[in-house]
Order: C-alpha cells, then sequence, then structure tokens
C-alpha cells in the first residue's frame, strides 16, 4: 500500500501498556489513572441512560453541557463564549485536535509545533496535506524559544499548536509565554490551537495560564479540554473545543463528518455533575500529593528529577543506572524490573534521544508505592 503514513506504527501509549500487561508489570506508560470516576458520575451516566437520552444529541453536544463548559470558562477565566455558537463537544481531545486541523489547514500550510510533541498533531497534520515545522522545546527546563519560533513563521505559516500544561514534560507556560506568543501572531492570519487538557494539574501555586486570558489570542484561537483527564474518565471519549464564531462555524463544518456527534447520556451526566463545587481544587490537590510521593521518594534514588509544574508526568534522566537507549531502558525496565514507562524520544518528530523516561504518577497510593519500591533499588 501507498501509505500516507509510512513512518507511523503504532503509538508508543498502545505499545507500552500492551507490553506492561504482557509481563504483568505495574503500567505506569500510558497516561490514565488506575483509579475510578467519582461514584456520582457512574450514577449519573445510569440515571441518564435510563432516562432515553440514547439517540443522537445535537451536532454540537448536549446544550446543557454546552453551558456548563461556557459557564466553568467563564468563572475560571473570565472567558464569554456563546454555547449556541462557540462551544462544541467532540469525542476526546484527539478528535478535537484533529478536526481543527481538518477544518483550517490547506495542503502546503505550515503548522508550528513544539517537540517534545505529543503524538497525534504531526499525523494530523500530515494527513491533512499541511507539514509540520518543529520548534524545539529548551532543556533542561524545555521553554519555548521564542526567537527560533519568530524565525520559523511565514508566509505558509497557517497554525501554531501547542499544549500547557505540557505532555511529557510538565511545563507549565508563563503569562510572559503568553505575552511572547500574542505579539508574534499580531497582524497576521495564524491560527492557533491550545491543547489545554491538563489545565486543572498545576502545582506550588502555578497558575495555568489559558490563551482564553490574552484577547490577542484568544480571537484566533480553538482552545481545548479533555474530560477525561479532569473526571478520571479517559474511556468515556468525551471533551470539548471552543473558539470565537467564525473559526468554531469551520470547525463545525468538519466535525458534522468526521464524527457528528458524541454520545449522548455522558454529555447529560457531565452536565449535571459540573455543577458540583469544589472538584478543580481537589484535583489539584490530589495530582500534586501525589507528584510529592513520587519525587520525594525518586528523590532519593539514581534517576534524575526533571522539573514537574504540571500534568500527571514525571520526566527522569537515568544515566546513572543505565546506558541504553530510551526505549531499550523501559522495555528492560518493563520486563526486568515490572514497571512500565515512556521514552520521551517517542515525542520528537525525528527519535531523539536525550535519555528521558516519562513516568504518570495518576495512580492509587498502593501502586505507587509498589513501583517506587522498585524503583529506588535501582
Ligand atoms: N493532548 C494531550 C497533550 C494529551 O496528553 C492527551 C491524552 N493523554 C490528549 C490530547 C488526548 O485526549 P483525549 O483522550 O481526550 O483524546
Ligand atoms: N495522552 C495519553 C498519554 O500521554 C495517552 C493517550 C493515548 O493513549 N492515546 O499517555
Amino acid at each position: 500500500i501507498d501509505s500516507r503514513l509510512p513512518e507511523v506504527g503504532t503509538t508508543i501509549f498502545t505499545v507500552m501498556s500492551a507490553l506492561a500487561q504482557q509481563h504483568g508489570a505495574i503500567n505506569l506508560s500510558q497516561g490514565f489513572p488506575d483509579f475510578d470516576a467519582p461514584a456520582e458520575l457512574l450514577s449519573l451516566l445510569d440515571k441518564h441512560t435510563r432516562a432515553g437520552h440514547n439517540q443522537y444529541p445535537p451536532m454540537a453536544g448536549v446544550p446543557a453541557l454546552r453551558e456548563a463548559i461556557a459557564a466553568k470558562v467563564q468563572a475560571l477565566y473570565g472567558a464569554t463564549y456563546s454555547p449556541d455558537t462557540e462551544v462544541t463537544v467532540t469525542a476526546g481531545a484527539t478528535q478535537a485536535i484533529f478536526t481543527a486541523v481538518a477544518a483550517l489547514v490547506r495542503p502546503g500550510d505550515e503548522v508550528i509545533v513544539f517537540a517534545p510533541v505529543y503524538d497525534s498533531y504531526g499525523p494530523a497534520i500530515r494527513l491533512n496535506g499541511g507539514t509540520p515545522v518543529v520548534s524545539t522545546l529548551r532543556q533542561p527546563d524545555y521553554r519555548p524559544d521564542w526567537d527560533e519560533v519568530r524565525r520559523l513563521i511565514g508566509p505558509r505559516t497557517r497554525m501554531i499548536i501547542f499544549n500547557t500544561p505540557h505532555n511529557p514534560t510538565g511545563t507549565v507556560w508563563t503569562a510572559e509565554d503568553l505575552q511572547s506568543l500574542q505579539a508574534l501572531v499580531e497582524g497576521t492570519d495564524i491560527v492557533i490551537v491550545s491543547d489545554e487538557v491538563y489545565e486543572h494539574m498545576v502545582f506550588d501555586g502555578v497558575r495555568h495560564e489559558s490563551v482564553m486570558r490574552y484577547p490577542g489570542l484568544a480571537e484566533r484561537s480553538f482552545v481545548i479540554s479533555s474530560f477525561g483527564k479532569t473526571y478520571h474518565i479517559t474511556g468515556w471519549k468525551v471533551a470539548y473545543c471552543l473558539a470565537p464564531r467564525e473559526l468554531m462555524a469551520e470547525f463545525r463544518k468538519a466535525h458534522q463528518f468526521i464524527v457528528f456527534t458524541v454520545h449522548t447520556p455522558s454529555q447529560h451526566a457531565l452536565a449535571e455533575f459540573m455543577a458540583r463545587p469544589g472538584w478543580y481544587e481537589q484535583l489539584r490537590a490530589l495530582y500534586q500529593g501525589k507528584r510529592d510521593i513520587f519525587r520525594q521518594a525518586l528523590g532519593g534514588s539514581r534517576f534524575e528529577l526533571l522539573p514537574c509544574q504540571g500534568t500527571y508526568f514525571q520526566c527522569v534522566k537515568y544515566r546513572a543506572i543505565s546506558d541504553e537507549g530510551d526505549v531499550a531502558f523501559v522495555q528492560r525496565l518493563t520486563r526486568e524490573h515490572g514497571v512500565a514507562a515512556i521514552p520521551v524520544s517517542a515525542f520528537y518528530p525525528g527519535g531523539d534521544d536525550h535519555g528521558v523516561i516519562r513516568f504518570c504518577f495518576a495512580k492509587s497510593a498502593a501502586t505507587l508505592g509498589r513501583a517506587l519500591e522498585t524503583l529506588v533499588k535501582l
């Protein structure tokens, strides 16, 4: 077959989860919690399934959920989006990103991304005829290099896609970062896709800087978040996209033919559950506690901890333990020591190996305890 993605194999998340399962290893690779969603949310799903909410919802999503999303971003970011015309419920953030690219990127357009880059962005761009142009985040703290981004912007630049808090590095972009980006795109017709799926997982009092706080960015942005991360329901595949009316009209033209609409009872359940106060604060405290346990234990090991201000991922270097490449190291860690992780080279389009691996700490205290017992002895 004349493949459109010749060098793409199966995603590293699927590969490592399968390897973990095969070896009965503790799975700190693919990002998902090993604890369940809140019981009340599960009951609401049951309630709305039985209440007969089982046919197609409106194309853009259940109105009550779109209203709850608009109310949320108004309360958190002071941002005003019309539930009718500027909010769309999607089948996960992955579909929202793909749809935004499909709606706006024309053959030959360039799309700037930042490496390490989430693995779906490049294929989404290329399947739609665009060319990814990569700016590399600067080590050791993985900050964006705005001078480099300025040099990469050219007449063919159609879009910039970025992610903060950042998977896999845990970096959170600052107000200065957002201001730099705003200055760079001013006066251009560049569209932004802001992947904010970890918006509620920021630690140590750091503030999540949403593009929604920056009018010069918000006016040209698709903002994407995922209920999978926020409510421990990665398997429900429900997320959302916000954008000003004209951009959202283009998004919906593509959305209606990519997926049309999203599982109805989940949307009703989420609309009702979102009214519950205090969830985001609880979530932040939950993950900060897990991050602290993880870092404290590994701090006394031969792993070298990299910073983690947000997300539910911790990156580490392992040179004091092994000279292996990151792929070989995580495979051996899984097979011989029973703990699975992600090699960060998978997030570089050229497969650059900096000897960094990523652990997911969205796990119960018991799971983390068992994994750490092994990791501190290496
Ligand atoms: N973007 C980033 C940065 C992610 O980490 C993930 C999932 N781990 C997604 C998008 C996809 O989210 P979803 O599962 O809602 O498709
Ligand atoms: N985004 C999750 C991660 O980074 C995994 C999602 C997936 O498996 N596609 O681990």
